[in-house]
């Protein structure tokens, strides 16, 4: 069995499209390497011994460790230089890991790898440069003590043990732990590799390994023992990435970026993977390795600027730009190393970037002609195009707020809220409702959390691929970063910049697409979507993003099978939704329009009624109201089909429960307080959303059906007489078991139906339906289709049903069940394929055996999530229906499903 793939020197075993077997790192290595770009020589050590590994307790194939022999022979072959060379300059290696998807920051890279206190004499014998080879070996005692020997701060510590020697040589030498890493000497270097090793000596009871091929296998272990690490596993729950693809490892012959001014690291984009311009972005720094360069210790200059610097290795990187986009024709975010002015690249991957950006390159990349259309519609997430449609500023509140700084802009977007220093209480605070910003001197992988609940992140230290602007952006969340006028206190909790002090909990805010931070709150307004498409205040053709956008739907129009309705219960809503492109109203909630003005004391009337004959008295007073309600939303659709729901939720959530409400409401309608109180006591249920709900409203006062019923004819009949387009309804009656409910609902239906066209002299169409939202409707649905003209799947209490799970007490379990990996996502956002999928599956199968052309929808939350509409496309739903804001999501995501 092969387990070992070279590369480098013009070729390699592998290739781009290996990605599963051989990690995204060395999938790409590879492919360089055959497309002739200078990518130092290897091997990459496949994904199948990381999952041997773990499968065999921690214990690698037979054939494995020749293999690896075999690797290093071919790189000192190609470079003529042997690992662990004590009399020439020795090859040196990076293990660095390398999983299918990259997950930054969250495994460990070990540089400079095979020197010991001979190899390190003999490559200062070959360069002539003591302190370049005392820095690498400085370096690698670092590295490997902290990642391979789990050297680490003890929780006692303040800082990180071997940072801490440093400080203290500095100190001793220099008079100031402040100074430069670069002012240490050899000697200064040579000395603090003999006391980290004492360190290592100390703190795990072993000698540091002088043999490079101890050294080789530990640091391998380690990498392969990093993919179980908890930062490793946060991740993977966060995006889904199973544990079972496990990590590659990559061997790579180390190329030096501190051998002096002529040398350097940086990371770059093919293009700005904030905004998406067509753009040479990134940044570097001068004599400098590794990881440098995104730890964020030193802040790098901009890649523009080596064009002074060192214009030929400019250039070179110029053409290494177009090269990498006409060969992956994507946005390429690339590592490089320049050694004494030659590139090296080390790493290229399809770069992270912002929805926005993504959107942006994509069509530029298509007018381009890099990529066709469909490519572009698959490569665009379809649960961050809705960051298009998110606000910016105010302009005229910006220009009254005061500027306090400016950092660099990592993730666009601009965003207001209360400062908070660290993840847990930005967590506190958000669980509170409180929108927060998290403000920290630098992220790392442990301020997940924070950054998750934040509305944004602001960074006092590191570049435009810090952590904070990598996660950020992936997350879509506003960023600005490096903004190093920001003083940050840890103990004292305070934010100082511009000559203001902020504590935690006051408000700052801080613009992601420009850099700027500003004090205070500031009111944000639309996007230029938004402003073109709602608000209208810009035209369609000053707006090259807008015409962008509506290019895409068009795309999107063109190979989707679903349609996209909305959920909407207003006629502002609808217009929204229409505007975005939604073609019809999936669900409309009318009882959402029972707490407008005054009209809830008549609902309140009528469920207070103990008399049938109160009872329509009180209905009847709504109907003018809910009549003047559809009418509204038919206007708005301007013929476009919308489903409207009868009443659903347990009569009490419209009663009033405290005791000062009940007597203000006795006052209001006339009625003694203590019947009021009674009745609230005989509503009052022990599992509500299991109660009297749903269609069994209806069926035990049906005067609401009729009422509903009425008021939806009415309007129907009046508004396509009124605006001379058909006005076709379709009723849904909720929470259907039996066939026999939906049958007594629909007489109800017909029979006021036939009374408005009759009294009105005229009829429309109308079709009746019912929702699939209880197990048993799903499982008897041949039965309820020989009476529903439609069906509409309410994913939100087909999951709470099916599973048995509150949707409203679910947050006490459900972050454990994700965390062990019983459920994949949450089942109140993205579907339960296998679960509530099977029953949805069942339904359409049963439903279309009994009415072939049945219409099919779906009206949960799961109607706006990109995996949900894909699975809605595999079972052949005629529409999915979201939010308003999801629409484009939606179309996005059916677009894509049907792609
Ligand atoms: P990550 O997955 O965290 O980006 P990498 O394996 O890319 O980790 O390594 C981190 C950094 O180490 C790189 O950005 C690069 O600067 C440096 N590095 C990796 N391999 C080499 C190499 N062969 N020579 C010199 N530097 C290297
Ligand atoms: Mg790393
Ligand atoms: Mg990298």
């Amino acid at each position: 069995d092969k387990f070992v793939y070279s590369f480098g020197g013009g070729s390699a075993d592998g290739n781009g499209s290996m990605k599963n077997l051989l990690g995204g790192k060395g999938a790409n290595l590879a492919e360089m390497a055959r497309i002739g770009l200078p990518v130092p020589p290897g091997f990459t050590i496949t994904t199948e011994v990381c999952t041997y590994y773990y499968d065999h307790d921690c214990t690698y194939p037979s054939q494995l460790d020749a293999q690896i022999k075999e690797g290093v022979a071919k790189m000192e072959q190609i470079l003529g230089r042997k690992f662990g060379d004590t009399e020439a300059m020795p090859l040196l290696v990076a293990v660095r890991s390398g999983a299918r998807e990259s997950m930054p920051g969250m495994m460990d890279t070990i540089l400079n790898l095979g020197l010991n206190e001979k190899s390190v004499e003999a490559m200062v014998k070959a360069t002539g440069n003591p302190r370049f080879a005392w820095d690498c070996y400085r370096r690698f005692v670092q590295m490997y003590g902290d990642v391979v020997l789990g050297v680490q701060k003890n929780p006692d510590e303040d800082h990180e043990p071997f940072e801490a020697a440093i400080a203290a040589i500095k100190e001793e030498r220099y008079g100031s732990a402040d100074v430069e890493d670069t002012k240490l000497s050899a000697d200064d270097l040579k000395e603090l590799v003999s006391r980290f090793k004492k360190l290592v000596l100390e703190r795990t009871g072993h000698e540091f390994p002088e043999c490079p091929w101890e050294q080789l296998q530990g640091a391998i272990g380690a990498v392969f023992g990093s993919w179980n690490n908890d930062r490793a596993i946060v991740y993977r729950q966060k995006y889904g990435i199973p544990s079972e693809w496990g990590t590659a490892v990559n061997v790579q012959a180390m190329v030096f970026g501190n051998t002096g001014e002529e040398s350097g690291s940086g990371v770059a984009f093919t293009r700005n993977p904030a905004s998406g311009e067509n753009e040479f972005y990134g940044e570097f720094l001068m004599n400098a390795q590794g990881e440098d360069v995104v730890a964020g210790v030193r802040t790098p200059a901009p890649v523009a600027a080596l064009h002074d610097v060192m214009p030929a290795a400019f250039n070179e990187l110029m053409r290494i730009r177009e090269v990498l986009e006409n060969h992956f024709h994507d946005m390429q975010d690339f590592e490089f190393t320049i050694q004494d002015r030659t590139v090296y690249m080390l790493q290229t991957r399809n770069g992270k970037r912002t929805g926005v950006a993504a959107f942006r390159i994509a069509c530029e990349m298509v007018e381009q002609g890099l990529i066709d259309w469909k490519t572009a519609v698959r490569r665009i997430p379809a649960d961050q195009v809705d960051q298009l449609l998110t606000p910016i500023f105010d302009r005229e509140a910006i220009k009254q707020a005061k500027m306090l700084t400016r950092g660099l802009p990592a993730g666009p977007g601009a965003a207001t809220g209360r400062i908070y220093l660290n993840a847990e209480r930005c967590v506190e605070a958000a669980d509170n409702g409180e929108k927060v910003l998290l403000v920290r001197l630098e992220t790392s992988p442990e301020d997940l959390r924070g950054m998750i609940a934040a509305e944004g992140i602001l960074t006092a230290r590191g570049g435009v691929s810090s952590h904070a602007a990598l996660v950020a952006r992936q997350m879509g969340k506003v960023c600005v970063c490096g903004a190093d006028e920001v003083i940050v206190d840890y103990n004292n909790r305070t934010v100082t910049v511009g000559g203001m002090t902020f504590n935690e909990g006051d408000y700052m805010s801080i613009d992601g697409t420009s850099g700027l931070v500003y004090a205070g709150k500031v009111e944000t307004s639309p996007s230029e979507i938004i402003q073109v498409l709602i608000s209208k205040t810009m035209k369609p053709e000053d707006s090259r993003t807008y015409q962008n956008f509506a290019k895409l739907m068009q795309w999107c129009d063109d190979c989707s099978k679903m349609k996209v309705r909305t959920n909407a219960d207003s006629p502002k809503q609808t217009e929204a939704a229409l505007a975005f492109g939604a073609t019809g109203i999936g669900l409309c909630r009318t009882e959402h329009m029972f707490f407008e003005g005054d009209r809830i004391d008549f609902v309140r009337e009528m469920i207070l009624s103990t008399k049938k004959s109160d009872r329509v008295a009180a209905v009847s007073k709504l109907l003018p109201y809910q009549k003047g309600d559809f009418k509204g939303i038919f206007k708005a659709l301007k013929g476009l089909p919308g489903t409207i729901r009868l009443l659903d939720p347990p009569l009490h959530e419209f009663l009033p429960q405290t005791k000062e409400q009940q007597l203000d409401l006795a006052q209001k309608i006339g009625m003694p307080v203590e019947v009021i109180m009674r009745r609230v006591a005989e509503l009052h249920e022990f599992n509500p959303m299991l109660g009297h709900r749903g269609c069994r409203l209806g069926i035990a006062y049906p005067e609401i059906t009729e009422m509903q019923a009425r008021a939806i004819f009415e309007a129907a009949v009046e508004v396509s007489q009124e605006e001379g387009f058909a006005v076709v309804p379709e009723i849904m009656v909720p929470l259907v078991a039996f066939k026999k409910e939906l049958d007594i609902q629909k007489a109800i239906i017909d029979k006021v139906a036939q009374q408005v066209f009759e009294e009105k002299g005229t009829k429309v169409d109308y079709l009746v339906g019912t929702m699939i939202e209880i197990p048993r409707a799903a499982v008897t649905a041949d039965e309820i289709a020989e009476t529903a003209q439609f069906f509409s799947f309410g994913t939100n209490d087909l999951t709470q049903t099916g599973l048995g799970m509150s949707r409203d007490d679910s947050g006490s379990f459900l972050p454990q069940y994700q965390e062990l990996e019983i459920i994949k996502k949450n089942v109140f956002a993205s579907i339960d394929q296998e679960g509530v999928g099977k029953l949805m599956k069942i339904a359409v199968e049963l439903g279309r055996s009994t009415r072939p052309d049945i219409k099919l929808g779906i009206c949960g939350e799961h109607g706006g999530d990109p995996a949900s509409v894909k699975f809605c496309n595999t079972l052949g739903l005629t529409y999915v229906s979201c939010s308003p804001y999801r629409v484009p999501t939606a179309r996005l995501a059916a677009a894509q499903a049907a792609l």
